[in-house]
């Protein structure tokens, strides 16, 4: 079955980066999004359908369904996610004012990507869609 973010990841071009950092003048399309941050584990985004002015999805590189599919191995990918949200913040000057961090898991939790990815959230709010 073919997964979006593993296309997405996977069509990533290698590009120089700066601590991990992509240069913002990496520019994206629709089926490949400008990347804002990757390493080893992770990789980050915008999201296409953004609820707020800062809106990015920080999104694991391996194929990982959704939470319930996490190992007690992958505890240290999860907090990389976490510390990885919280410099794309400061980066995006929301840190001071505050952001929010979600991970919807299964279909009740409102996931319709189904592999694994946290939202940064903050600046002004489009929407309230992921209450
Ligand atoms: P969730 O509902 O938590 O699974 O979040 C999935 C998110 O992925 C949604 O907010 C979508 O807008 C976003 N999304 C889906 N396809 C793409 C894409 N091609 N590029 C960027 N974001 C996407
Ligand atoms: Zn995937």
């Amino acid at each position: 079955m073919v997964c979006i973010f593993c296309e997405i990841i996977s069509g990533v071009v290698p590009v120089p980066t700066r601590g991990g950092v992509v240069p913002v003048s990496a520019r994206g399309s629709k089926s490949s999004p400008q990347i804002l941050y990757r390493d080893d584990l992770v990789t980050a985004f915008r999201d296409i359908h953004p609820i707020a002015s800062t809106h990015i999805l920080i999104v694991t590189n391996r194929h990982i369904g959704s939470v319930n599919e996490l190992e007690p191995e992958d505890a240290s990918l999860v907090g990389h996610m976490v510390l990885v949200a919280k410099q794309l913040a400061a980066q995006a000057r929301i840190a001071e004012r505050g952001y929010r961090l979600i991970v919807n898991t299964g279909a009740h939790g409102g996931q319709t990507v189904f592999h694994l990815h946290m939202h940064l959230i903050g600046g002004k709010l489009a929407r309230y869609a992921l209450e």
